[in-house]
Order: C-alpha cells, then sequence, then structure tokens
C-alpha cells in the first residue's frame, strides 16, 4: 500500500511547515487528490488516521481530502471533457489531448494555531 509512503512523507512536510511558521499545532490541512493519481482515497484516509497517533503535533489535526476529476482538453478541436487516459474527444473522435486535471497530489490550505505572546 503506497499510501502510507506518501502519508509519511506529508507528516513530514506538515511539521516542517509547522516549524517554519513557528506554530504550536496544525489544525487542519487539505490534500487534493487527482481521480488518475493512482492514490485511493480510503487507503489515504486510514493510513493518515493510523499514522497521526505516532505523531503527538498530529492527533488533533484534521485531514479534509478534495478529489479532483480527471478533465482532458483535446488538441484537435480544443474541446474540455472528463474520461481517462483512454478517452476519445466526444466532440472530434480524436485521441490526442493533454490533461488538464487528474494527477495531482497537493497539499493545500494548511491552518496553524500560533499562540499569542
Ligand atoms: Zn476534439
Amino acid at each position: 500500500m503506497h499510501e502510507a509512503g506518501l502519508v509519511a512523507a506529508l507528516a513530514e512536510e506538515l511539521l516542517r511547515l509547522k516549524e517554519r511558521e513557528g506554530a504550536q499545532r496544525v489544525l487542519r490541512f487539505t490534500v487534493e487528490i487527482g481521480e488518475l493519481s493512482g492514490v485511493d482515497p480510503e487507503a489515504f484516509r486510514w493510513a493518515y488516521e493510523i499514522l497521526r497517533e505516532m505523531y503527538a503535533e498530529l492527533k488533533e489535526t484534521e485531514m479534509i481530502l478534495d478529489l479532483v476529476p480527471a478533465r482532458f482538453r483535446c488538441k484537435i478541436c480544443g474541446r474540455e471533457f472528463p474520461g481517462d487516459y483512454f478517452s476519445l474527444c466526444p466532440g472530434c473522435q480524436s485521441p490526442e489531448k493533454t490533461l488538464l486535471s487528474g494527477e495531482e497530489l497537493t497539499l493545500r490550505e494548511v491552518e496553524f494555531e500560533v499562540a499569542d505572546v
């Protein structure tokens, strides 16, 4: 299950950001998971639930998963459409297309708790 490795890398990144911000805690964060990223959101969430028990600093941290659908743009007629790597353009039936979204695994919108001094 490669989700465990991805989540471990994510935790390292969160703790590094927390240090940089001088924050007490990470309150919540959002991860964008593309439909074509090869990451199973259920497995990802499960791996995170296990991992955060190992990090005192992440015990209270909420993870929000934002699932990003796959979208392509046809290189021939410019039409945008959902699909996968094998989809043909619904307009002109061309297989020539550019991926617009759907492969991301991106950490976004990290919220910290910073103590008032
Ligand atoms: Zn087309």
